[in-house]
């Protein structure tokens, strides 16, 4: 960081995002992970948003390394260089840092922030659906939605709008602790996710599962204890 960086996309589909031309000689001025992005700054106010779902992969590295293949982005600074293999989401404006909603994972979330966007939100969404929308929360997945909901006791078919802020306030302190720890730890503890059919670790009901959503994301849930 500090750095005017050289930026080339060797990758053709990385060429044709139009990023590397418009970063190339820019300093770079800050780097932040909000949720599962990665927000670069550039001098000139320009921010590039990374997202690397399933198979992205940034790697830090001395300057003038070999490489094999064609990484979508190269930012080449004095002695080391950031190289994205794989950029299913490369984005440059200045609105995907302020469409994004406040990080999950931040030290510590910041939960008043999270709870006004829910309530600005159309009040008829389901919880399930509204957890996921990274404009509400950043970083929350579908694992993490499922097992928050378990141990909040709430259905994630519930709408907005039948729900309290205190039980906001719940549900998302147990995203944000359960995502601390595994990060911090590297261990995953699952109740319910791709658990359909089986029994309910808290009251032995049935646990269920169903798309949900535009994108269909499954829910898994107990009826029988998350109201
Ligand atoms: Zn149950």
């Amino acid at each position: 960081m500090g750095e005017t960086v050289e930026v080339e996309s060797p990758n053709p589909r990385g060429a044709a995002t139009g990023v590397a031309e418009q970063l190339d000689g820019r300093r770079l001025e800050g780097v932040e992970a909000v949720g599962k992005n990665l927000l670069l700054s550039f001098e000139g106010g320009l921010v590039l948003r990374s997202h690397l779902r399933m198979s992205g992969r940034w790697t830090v590295r001395a300057r003038g390394s070999v490489t094999r293949g064609r990484p979508w982005l190269v930012l080449r600074g004095r002695g080391r260089e950031a190289v994205l293999w794989g950029g299913p989401v490369l984005e440059l404006n200045k609105r995907a840092v302020r469409r994004l909603g406040p990080d999950i994972l931040a030290r510590p979330p910041d939960f008043d922030a999270m709870l006004s966007r829910f309530r600005r939100a159309d009040q008829r969404r389901a919880l399930g659906d509204a957890l996921l929308d990274q404009r509400l929360v950043a970083g929350i997945g579908n694992v993490w939605k499922a097992e928050a909901l378990w141990r909040a006791h709430m259905s994630p078919w519930r709408p907005l709008g039948e729900t309290t802020d205190d039980e906001l306030r719940t549900v998302l302190g147990h995203a944000a602790h359960l995502m601390r720890s595994s990060v911090d730890t590297g261990r995953e503890e699952r109740a319910i996710y791709r658990r359909a059919g089986r029994p309910c670790p808290r009251c032995q009901g049935p646990i269920e599962s169903r798309g949900q959503g535009d994108a269909n994301r499954t829910s898994y849930w107990c009826p029988a204890c998350q109201t």
